[in-house]
């Protein structure tokens, strides 16, 4: 009788103890593929800056399942714009790149969610305003192809390159 019992609290219990492990970690419902939560760079150019566009710009963000984990609102140096797009060190509108994205502050803002990476590129629209899709950041605010609102980081290698450029583990606060 003794073991009856004991059974039958175990089955009882073990789906319990499932939907409990699952409202304890939404993001690995039963029976669903893990979504991946990710983290992504994004900064609003000095043009949105000076336009008031960061309260718009940031609602965007929130609206599609993005999360602020960590933001501040700097000017950058010289030094800093050049290293941060080295890259494109070699392209005709490097230095007039680096000259805009010291011209006023930015906003430095870390973002999580489900595929922020993605997600974020897809809020953003394509480098030049004039080719970006209808109801985009850069379709809505840009100015030219060089002062063009947001960027964003474009894989999760450069994600985690780029936030370390910025952030101290301990500025990124969720
Ligand atoms: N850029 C520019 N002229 C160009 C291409 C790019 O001034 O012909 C600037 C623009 O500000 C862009 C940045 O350089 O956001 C980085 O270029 P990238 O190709 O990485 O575009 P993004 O990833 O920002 O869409
Ligand atoms: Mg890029």
């Amino acid at each position: 009788m003794k073991k009856l019992l004991l059974g039958t609290l175990l089955a009882l219990a073990c789906p319990l103890l499932a939907t409990s492990a699952w409202a304890a970690n939404p993001t690995t419902k039963p029976n669903e593929t893990t979504k991946k939560v990710e983290q992504t760079l994004s900064i609003i150019k000095p043009d949105a800056v000076a336009g008031n566009h960061i309260g718009e710009i940031i609602a965007r963000f929130e609206k599609n399942g993005l999360q602020v984990a960590g933001a501040k609102l700097i000017k950058l140096t010289p030094d800093q714009a050049a290293k941060f797009y080295a890259e494109h060190k070699q392209r005709p509108f490097y230095s007039d790149l680096v000259k805009f994205m010291t011209s006023g502050p930015v906003v430095l803002i870390v973002l999580k969610g489900e595929n922020a990476v993605a997600k974020n590129r897809e809020l953003m629209g394509a480098t030049d305003p004039k080719k970006a899709a209808p109801g985009t950041i850069r379709a809505d605010f840009a100015k030219s192809v060089t002062a063009n609102s947001v960027h964003g980081s474009d894989s999760q290698e450069s994600a985690k390159t780029e936030i370390d450029f910025f952030f101290k583990p301990e500025e990124i606060v969720r």
